[in-house]
């Protein structure tokens, strides 16, 4: 809703062609992208810079620029310079201008990533001012940064002294980058995706670990670190991005004042070679540190394919992929599955682009030891028979008409749509290929058409000759439960080898640098230097499409016109009536299963073709809601969704119908979903730790998050494990078919009850296409059952602990609050954006060397919490929280309260787009949410004083109301016990 763009001056009007001269720019190619009602323009400049710009309606405006990073090492040179890039530069010579300017900015996304072979610094927003705000700070980051040996130390690697100061206490390696890798690598999806380049392309780049390896990272030396920078982040080897509706030459001539006039030309070759063919194919085995031996192996077979920037290849293989894997009855996935051998396809399983030269994977997880020769066999006879049968004609039909949905939709989800354009032409544009194929791939699309118009055997042929490649890896994936330990004493040993020699002196310059950078990192600097957005840059209304709303039948329907680019979108919210509490428990797997099952007399396998072939994708969620003016009106709900081309809006209702009256579900099925659920849960804790940690500490304060807890938290975790693996203390395979039996019998309670409930119907699409006909959907609800209230007790009570494989922690508080329209609730919201960036910041990333520490409020459960991510300290950290009220009463100015209103109020505007503004607006008008309450808050939001944050945490932030919950490797009571903490500790 900032419409500050520059739609006055309408730049997009003005014509580019080849050879116009910008500067020192030459335009080298205009091309039109009709999908997206765009034009792309290619320029050059002197230097050999290249510069992307995509002029395209969308006040969302973005940036990036990126560099190939070609690392020959595992010291995480490329990863590490990503984080130091972003602490000081010569014009903003602040500790961390990148984080310093996130509260001055309205962006809608900063980030920087570093991948393969390319480390990249986007950024997008919908205020103009802002934008070249954020230009200057990131041109001047990635080509000016001080790279100071202090970052250096803080971010990449140091030695430290247990006791800082005292040489004879136990010497320990830190750094935040050795710690988030350290964690990084705990957890089998990221072990497999750093061994899969080292496997399959042993002599390139991708067989080093270019986000750093915990042993090798301590080899990076502070020279080495600016010479990568100064041959990597240089003009000559930049891709520059810029998209929306805005003025091109400005931004060249900010770009060439900023960054080109201060260089000279360089030539640097970053290329990578082809990786020879493998005479055979080979095996590697990868183990990684877990506990799960009877489930938590994978065996994954993958192949080198020819160079990913070729766009007709490309194609092929993206939609040989969907074709072969894309639906649970596709032709791989489906005997892959019902082999029964494993519960789900392996993790990077399917094409993968993002290599110089392609690679195809595809394999099973959930598997116990020994199974590599089985899974070897099954995937190469499955893809031999596939070949053989060939592939029937509607199944590659649908998997085009996924493509064609993917090419026109037009979604803020995930990255800002400008970002995701970025990503697309970036794929062969790095590799020397033709980036407008990124975009627009017409050509090569009629040429696939026509080879499969002619009848000639195109993805069979692609298939055989994949099986004919002796370049092929199996990699056997393997859980080892002394992993962790041995790192640990592996880390130990590094520790031992690499400070053996050192002098009385060495330990000295230890303890002086570490004085040197805990003084540094206590000084106040003074963040003014960087530009800034003023609380008036925050309009004060918030967004208010057009919809139109009618009562038909027990449902009441929203209609949304939107430019969806010819997609419909359409959302079925069901408040449900009085839920007992023992189907509460399963609902979360009943929306899982849902989606995945048959339905109206097909089985899971004919639906699944169904969906893939007239829809782009439908889901079911269970949401948990409140009152604005009462916590305790919690409101329970199920949704279902989907999307489509309008020309299927039919077949879209007539799926969802299906899905909601007559969904159908086997015991096998159910049990292989249940097994696919459990694994990607378990797997997913390592990574989301703090997310577990503050759903589980905040379940123990507040109803709304009750449910939670119980849909998406460790509980659900729990309850899924005793139905899979049996209870507690008698786990094993007895007595499966009986508990699923039981659990189908619940799912039959559900169906009903959701057929009892009070639908909400939204639907989104262009003005041409809002007529729908949803009538098949309304009319399914009958009777008049009213819409329940569930009251909830607490799970638990008392700290908790789970411990799980991970060698750092995620630690959590939480606290009970107030309703959305009470008069504090907008001073929590600002409270928890000052604690963030101006406490947390510092106390539990830079001083703890925790990836990261954050604070939130959730304004709709009535939660203040705080938490830590991948966080090698526990007791310290619960500390840190505690002395959060001491904070405040340092000296804070306006600027931290402006910067922390600032923050708060783009969580009031999030960054929309046509497939989600309109279902935003309807479904928070029919929840009491309307825009006059939301205004109401952001009107109060905008008068928060200091003295309000102060009193809000005095009122509500008390030791005594804390709730306390942490998932980490180790048993956290020796630590705490000072603290007059005990934890219950149990497993995950
Ligand atoms: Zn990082």
């Amino acid at each position: 809703m900032t419409m500050q763009t520059t739609k006055a001056a309408a730049p997009h009007t003005q014509t580019f062609s080849v050879g116009t001269q910008l500067g020192r720019y030459t335009v080298e190619r205009v091309e039109t992208l009709p999908e997206m009602q765009g034009t792309l323009l290619l320029l050059r400049h002197e230097l050999g810079a290249r510069h992307a710009h995509v002029i395209r309606e969308d006040d969302n405006l973005a940036f990036g620029v990126t560099f190939p990073t070609v690392p020959k090492d595992s010291t995480g040179v490329a990863h590490i310079l990503e984080h130091v890039a972003l602490m000081g530069s010569q014009k903003y010579p602040v500790p961390d201008p990148f984080f310093a300017m996130a509260p001055r900015s309205l962006n809608t996304f900063m980030n920087a990533m570093t991948a393969n072979d390319w480390t990249t610094y986007p950024f997008s927003t919908r205020n103009v001012q802002d934008y070249f705000n954020l230009l200057s700070v990131y041109l001047d980051a990635t080509f000016f940064p001080l790279l100071r040996y202090e970052s250096f130390r803080q971010d990449g690697h140091r030695f430290e002294f247990e006791k800082l100061d005292d040489p004879s206490s136990t010497l320990k390696l830190q750094g935040v980058v050795y710690n988030e890798m350290k964690g990084a690598m705990a957890s089998a999806g990221s072990v497999m995706w750093r061994s899969l380049g080292k496997a399959l392309y042993p002599d390139l780049t991708y067989a080093v670990n270019s986000g750093g390896e915990p042993s090798e990272i301590p080899n990076l030396t502070y020279e080495g670190l600016r010479a990568f920078h100064a041959a990597h982040y240089h003009p000559s080897n930049a891709f520059f991005f810029t998209y929306g509706n805005q003025d091109l030459g400005r931004v060249l001539e900010e770009i060439e004042s900023h960054v080109m006039s201060r260089f000279a030309p360089q030539s640097l070759d970053v290329s990578v070679p082809d990786q020879a063919d493998f005479a055979e194919p080979r095996r590697v085995d990868v183990t990684y540190p877990g506990s799960d031996t009877e489930r938590g192996g994978q065996v994954l077979l993958a192949w080198k394919l020819g160079r990913s920037s070729n766009p007709d290849l490309n194609l092929r293989w993206s939609v040989l992929s969907d074709v072969l894997l894309g639906n649970p009855a596709a032709p791989l996935t489906r005997p892959l599955i019902e082999s029964g051998i494993g519960s789900a396809l392996a993790d990077l399983t399917g094409y993968r682009d993002s290599f110089r030269e392609g690679a195809f994977a595809v394999g099973l997880k959930g598997l116990s030891a020994g199974k590599a020769a089985e899974v070897e066999k099954l995937v190469l006879d499955t893809l031999a028979g596939i070949a053989r049968e060939g592939i029937p004609a509607d199944l590659i039909a649908s998997s085009l008409h996924q493509f064609e949905i993917g090419q026109k939709e037009v979604s803020n989800s995930g990255y800002p749509y400008g970002l995701q354009v970025m990503f697309r032409l970036m794929g062969p544009w790095l590799y020397g290929g033709d980036p407008v194929t990124g975009l627009r791939l017409d050509a090569e699309l009629e040429s696939l058409r026509a080879d499969l118009d002619s009848g000639r055997r195109v993805f069979e042929g692609m298939i055989e000759e994949l099986l004919a490649l002796p370049h092929r890896v199996t990699m056997v994936v393997t859980p080892d439960p002394l992993l962790a330990s041995q790192a640990e004493q592996a880390e130990r040993e590094l520790v031992e080898r690499l400070s053996k020699d050192f002098t009385d002196e060495d330990r000295a310059r230890i303890v002086r640098e570490s004085l040197q950078l805990q003084s540094l990192q206590a000084q106040e600097s003074d963040p003014n230097v960087l530009p800034t957005l003023a609380l008036s840059d925050v309009t004060p209304g918030v967004q208010r499409p057009e919809y139109s709303t009618a009562q038909e039948g027990r449902a009441l329907v929203g209609r949304v016109p939107q430019p969806t680019g010819g997609l419909t979108y359409l959302d079925v919210q069901i408040r449900l009536p009085e839920v007992p509490a023992d189907l509460l428990d399963v609902l979360p797997l009943y929306t899982y299963a849902v989606t995945r099952s048959g339905a109206a007399g097909q089985d899971y396998a004919e639906l699944s073709r169904r969906i893939e072939a007239v829809t782009g994708g439908v889901g079911a969620s269970a949401g948990v809601g409140t009152a604005p003016d009462d916590l305790s009106a919690v409101r329970l709900a199920v949704t279902f969704s989907g999307k489509a081309l309008a020309r299927n809006g039919g077949a879209l209702v007539s799926v969802l119908h299906d899905l909601i009256a007559a969904p159908e579900f086997t015991r096998e099925r159910t049990r292989q979903l249940l097994e696919q659920r459990l694994s990607g849960m378990k797997a997913s804790v390592v990574g989301s730790g703090s997310a577990y940690a503050d759903r589980l500490a905040s379940a123990q304060v507040s109803a709304a998050a009750v449910l939670e807890e119980r849909f998406g938290g460790l509980t659900s975790l729990a309850t899924l494990k005793a139905i899979v693996e049996g209870p507690e203390g008698e786990q094993g395979p007895e007595g499966l078919d009986a508990r699923i039996d039981a659990l189908l019998g619940q799912f039959a309670q559900l169906r009903d009850l959701i057929t009892r409930g009070l639908p909400l119907v939204c639907l989104t699409a262009t003005p041409d296409d809002i007529g729908l006909d949803v009538q098949p959907i309304t009319s399914l609800f009958v009777g008049d059952a009213p819409t329940g209230r569930p009251v909830l007790a607490p799970l638990v009570t008392g700290p908790q602990a789970r411990t799980t494989d991970s060698p750092v922690a995620f630690n959590a508080i939480a606290y009970p609050t107030v309703p959305y329209t009470h008069a504090d609730s907008p001073a929590l919201l600002v409270l928890s954006r000052l604690l963030r960036s101006e406490y947390m910041l510092k106390e539990i990333r830079e001083k703890g060397g925790a990836y990261g520490g954050g604070a939130g409020f959730d304004t709709r459960a009535g939660v203040f919490s705080m938490t830590s991510y991948r966080d090698p300290h526990i007791a310290r950290t619960y500390q840190v929280f505690r002395d959060a009220r001491a904070f405040l009463d340092t000296p804070l100015g306006e600027r931290e309260l402006t910067e922390a209103i600032l923050t708060a109020s783009k969580i009031l505007d999030p960054l929309t787009s046509p497939d989600t503004v309109g279902r935003l607006r309807f479904y928070g008008d029919q929840a009491g949410f309307t825009p006059e309450v939301q205004e109401a808050f952001k009107a109060r939001l905008l008068a928060v004083t200091l003295d309000d944050l102060r009193r809000v945490m005095d009122t509500y932030l008390t030791p005594e109301r804390a709730a306390y919950a942490l998932v980490a490797g180790r048993d956290p009571n020796v630590e705490v016990e000072a603290m007059g903490l005990k934890f219950e500790v149990q497993g995950v």
